[in-house]
């Protein structure tokens, strides 16, 4: 998202929250350079996504589920909460743009999150590749996670 200001090309995500009645997602947006913020919204439509599973099962995209996962591949890791919300927005971003007929392939989506932790942190591209890559499911992703996180703790 372009800068409307000083059309610097990098702007974060400081604030997403539903309208009012719920049709679209604004976004709060700030100037990496300049700092200014401005609004955005989008539509709901383009946010409809269905994930296809390898089964051929589909399912709603889950933003939250996709987040969470990231987050916890990244825990303990040394990388800002600025990159980290830097890097969840250029997932989501490819996650759209390769999703455009209304349906990406999970494991697409594990693809883009994987090449996107290579980037930032080699121990959570790790964490997420070798439990994503064998169970295929971000769901089963997030309770094998919970799992390794109950081993270090004994
Ligand atoms: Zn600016």
């Amino acid at each position: 998202m372009i800068c409307p200001a000083c059309n610097h090309p990098e702007t974060k995500v400081v604030d997403s929250r539903d309208t009012n009645d719920g049709r679209a997602i604004r976004r709060r947006r700030e100037c990496e350079k300049c700092k200014t913020r401005f609004s955005t919204y989008e539509e709901v439509e383009i946010m409809k996504l269905s994930v296809v599973k390898r089964s051929g099962e589909k399912e709603d995209y889950n933003q939250e589920k996709i987040i969470k996962g990231i987050e916890k591949s990244l825990e303990k890791r040394p990388v800002s909460e600025e990159r980290k919300e830097k890097l969840i927005n250029e997932i989501e971003y490819q996650i759209y743009t390769k999703g455009k007929q209304g349906e990406i392939a999970s494991k697409e989506v594990g693809k883009i999150i994987l090449e996107k932790l290579k980037e930032v942190d080699d121990v959570a591209y790790l964490r997420f590749a070798s439990v994503y890559k064998s169970f295929g499911s971000l769901n089963s992703f997030k309770k094998e996670l919970e799992k390794l996180e109950g081993e270090d703790k004994q």
